[in-house]
């Protein structure tokens, strides 16, 4: 385009800092990925999302506060493009805070959406000044725009609860891919528009499917303040009794059960448990028992985490069977076997309107006739909301980390 200089006219070290820059940054993208836990992939995705909603960003800055005098569309589009591209930077650093649990607890205070309502009005009125200004503005309302923009990210994430993150990060996946599109046609790149819009559509479509998965509309997500901090702390149920089984039973009970219904959560991804998990099942498999994987659709930190784990196990995908699948044959299994799950398979999603959940689909897991649940402490899911599951007749507790669990539960089992 003109006005922008082209490959072939920067000079050599252009050339190298570009390289240079590439280098750097997809090193340091390649180690990390290389090294990050599963468990911890949603907030390295948080990080990598915000930094692309940075770029796209700066890049309006450049374009805005540069002597390229836009017009029209493309200035506009440069003006969208920024308080997009500065709310899902910010945002998605916070999101990251929360789920590095850098910042522990939602911070709330009254009238907090009127604040950033007005935070939003004022940056959108700045960002039209820019555009009336024909890219003539000031510095300073430049500045003030992208400052605001920034804290608007920031105070739209700070109250959202631990729990909502995953699905926050993919809405703002979303925008940075709108950001970068938007930028795109201010540059005239056809490959930022093209993989930005790619980028949007994916991350929409996530961020729906997941919303859909909790029965809850995105409107609540952002703005109900729902769930705790993400910290697994506190009672996990007020009243009722928590019954502990030892690993001995636990196993007679599935060993001489007809079929078993696994139920893995995230806890299962923390202690790695997928490999002893599978070879537990094999177990019974060889034993004559009918053994059935039961994943819900937001079990674990991303969608897709637990079926992951599964294959990483080498567990064979015609045993694993989605919520609608499975829901049905809880009544009829002898044992449901549920390893670091805890709000997919809360039953006040079914039964209490008072809970946040409420509607929320869940796996029915205490219809089946016993429940084992492996957990290590008395404590609540990642949502923070009590669990009415473990104390039910027929559940029991088997305290302790899941891979270890599992192990007792194989040698327990292998004595049969
Ligand atoms: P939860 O976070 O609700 O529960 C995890 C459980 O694992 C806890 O009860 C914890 O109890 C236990 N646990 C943790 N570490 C271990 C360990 N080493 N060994 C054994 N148990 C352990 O997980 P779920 O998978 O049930 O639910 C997913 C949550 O994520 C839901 O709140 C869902 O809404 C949310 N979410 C998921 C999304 C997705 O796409 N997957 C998207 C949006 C939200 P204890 O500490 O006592 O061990």
């Amino acid at each position: 385009r003109q006005g922008h200089p082209q490959l072939g006219e920067m000079g050599f070290f252009k050339y190298f800092f570009l390289l240079l820059a590439i280098a750097i940054g997809g090193g340091a993208a390649w180690i990390s990925g290389k090294r990050v836990a599963m468990t911890d992939m949603p907030q390295m995705i948080a990080l990598y999302n915000g930094m692309g909603g940075g770029a796209a960003g700066a890049i309006a800055a450049v374009e805005l506060g540069g002597k390229e005098g836009h017009a029209g569309i493309a200035l506009a589009l440069a003006v969208l493009g920024g308080i997009i591209g500065s709310v899902s930077f910010s945002g998605s650093l916070i999101a990251f805070g929360k789920l590095q649990e850098l910042i522990k607890k939602p911070v709330r205070f009254p009238n907090q959406h009127w604040l950033n309502l007005g935070l939003f009005i004022i940056t959108l009125l700045l960002g039209l000044h820019i555009v009336s200004q024909g890219g003539e503005a000031s510095g300073f309302v430049i500045v003030l725009f992208f400052l605001l923009a920034l804290a608007l990210g920031v105070s739209m994430t700070l109250p959202i609860g631990g729990a909502d993150m995953p699905v926050v990060i993919s809405l703002y996946n979303a925008l940075t891919g709108l950001a970068v599109a938007f930028e795109g046609y201010v540059l005239s790149n056809a490959a930022m528009i093209i993989a930005g819009t790619v980028v949007g559509a994916a991350g929409t479509l996530l961020t729906q499917l997941m919303a859909r998965a909790m029965n809850r509309p995105i409107s609540n997500v952002l703005f109900s303040n729902f769930g705790g901090t993400g910290e697994a702390a506190g009672p996990t149920v007020s009243g009722g009794s928590l019954k502990p089984i030892e690993p001995s039973d636990a196993a007679v009970l599935m060993a001489y059960a007809n079929k078993v219904i696994i139920v893995p959560g995230y806890g299962m991804a923390v202690a790695q448990a997928q490999h002893k998990v599978w070879e537990l099942c094999q177990l019974l498999i060889a034993r004559g028992v009918t053994v059935k994987f039961a994943i819900h659709p937001v079990a674990g930190r991303m969608p897709g985490h637990m079926n992951v784990l599964l294959a990483e196990a080498g567990v064979p995908y015609d045993i694993i069977y989605d919520l609608e699948e499975i829901n049905s044959e809880f009544p009829s299994a002898d044992a449901a076997l549920v390893i670091g799950a805890n709000d997919v398979v809360n039953p006040m999603a079914r039964t209490n309107p008072e809970s946040p959940i409420y509607g929320m689909p869940i796996l029915n897991v205490d219809q089946a006739k016993n429940v084992l649940v492996i957990k290590r402490g008395k404590g609540t899911g990642f949502s923070g909301i009590e669990n009415a599951l473990f104390t039910l007749d027929n559940t029991r507790m088997l305290y302790g980390d899941g891979q270890e669990m599992a192990a007792q539960l194989i040698a327990m089992i292998k004595e049969q």
